[in-house]
């Protein structure tokens, strides 16, 4: 039986593309063999390879100066892929707003100076500063965020003003969750296994004129955008199968209608648990109301012995992985693309029993 799994990563994937990929497991196509026993160079695998490319630029209308590279190790990977391939003065900006904002400028720290220009950690992360007028470094050579962060539940929803620098985000938890202008961006890039994915591949959209040889001096092949942007991500063997499922997501995604049309499902997903947050007389929600994430949502009782009878009970009853991060306690509930609405509203209807049962 499958559950509501409100995992924050790796996550749920839609299970009509799971059903997809088991009826090919054993033979994918005409060709006789699972996409996992293929070459990377065949024709079959490079056609699969082209078309969720083609498939991603035509969700996030993917302009033709920017590369898309799907490439391995994760988010952290691209901690210091960032800084190797852009820090040409060796000085960057990094606006910190949560965990993974701190950790991809704790890499970039071993490779040049990294300003902190703006920050929530007074405030445990539970918002979003004020970012319209930066103390940006002239000679900076981009500006870092996190726009969607996973562990805290908030979403920067405008853009910060980088006084002509560039800028670069880190979007795992948010990938193809609503639209996004990607020419506001240098680099945006994503593990996938949040949003669009197995774990094992990174998607990272790159202006083709950051694609260069003039790295870091030390930067190894492999972490060079240029590597693989020359190859068209065949530089070496991909992670073929992850790419694969990313693409029967891609289609998925097509068939609802694209990116406009999840957002809206996403909006109202979002909403039905919020709304009951904000009326609840036991559980809240823990951060500014307008910097909340639409895919994370941590929530708390104020009472640590009831969150964790809560998520036990959660638990028993079918709704997985609810127990909230270290750094925050309490709830978080992930409702990434793949979890249906219904998902949410038997949660809320079950938070409102457990409610009723528990105030006294
Ligand atoms: C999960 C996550 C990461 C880390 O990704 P790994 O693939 O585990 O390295 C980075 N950034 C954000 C926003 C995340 O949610």
């Amino acid at each position: 039986m499958r559950v509501f799994n409100f995992s924050a990563g790796p996550a749920v994937l839609p299970e009509e593309v799971l059903r997809q990929a088991a009826s090919e497991m054993l033979e994918y196509g005409n060709s006789g063999m699972s996409v996992m026993e293929m070459s990377h160079r065949s024709k079959d695998f490079e056609n699969i390879l082209f078309t969720a490319e083609q498939d991603l630029r035509d969700l996030m209308n993917i302009p033709d100066n920017y590369k898309v590279l799907f490439l391995q190790g994760g988010g952290w990977t691209q901690f210091a892929m960032i800084p190797l391939n852009l820090m040409r003065n060796k000085v960057a900006d990094y606006i910190i707003t949560g965990q993974w904002s701190k950790k991809a400028a704790g890499e970039a720290a071993k490779y040049g100076v990294v300003n902190e220009v703006a920050s929530s950690a007074d405030k445990n992360f539970s918002y979003i500063p004020d970012l319209s007028n930066l103390n940006i470094t002239p000679d900076a050579d981009y500006v870092y965020i996190c726009q969607n962060n996973t562990i805290y539940g908030t979403t920067i929803k405008n853009l910060p003003n980088t006084k002509g620098k560039l800028l670069v985000s880190d979007i795992s938890s948010m990938f193809l969750s609503q639209p996004i202008d990607v020419n506001k961006y240098g680099i945006v890039y994503g593990g996938v296994q949040k949003n669009v994915g197995p774990a094992g591949v990174a998607i990272v959209i790159i202006r083709e004129d950051l694609i260069r040889d003039d790295v870091l001096p030390f930067t190894p092949t492999m972490l060079k955008y240029k590597t693989h942007a020359d190859h068209k991500s065949l530089f070496n063997t991909p992670p073929c199968y992850g790419i694969y499922i990313c693409g029967l997501v891609f289609k998925w995604l097509k068939k609802l209608g694209g990116v406009e049309a999840i957002y809206k499902i996403n909006t109202e997903k979002a909403n039905i648990l919020y709304d009951y947050l904000d009326n609840s007389k036991l559980f809240k929600g823990t951060v500014e109301k307008k910097d909340r994430s639409l895919m994370n949502v941590p929530f708390i009782t104020g009472n640590k012995d009831i969150d964790a009878k809560f998520v036990a009970e959660a638990d028993k009853a079918g709704f997985k992985n609810i127990k909230g991060h270290r750094s925050v306690g309490g709830m978080r509930a992930s409702l990434y693309n793949a979890m249906p609405i219904e998902g949410v509203k038997k949660l809320v209807e079950f938070m409102k029993n457990f409610e009723r049962n528990n105030l006294n």
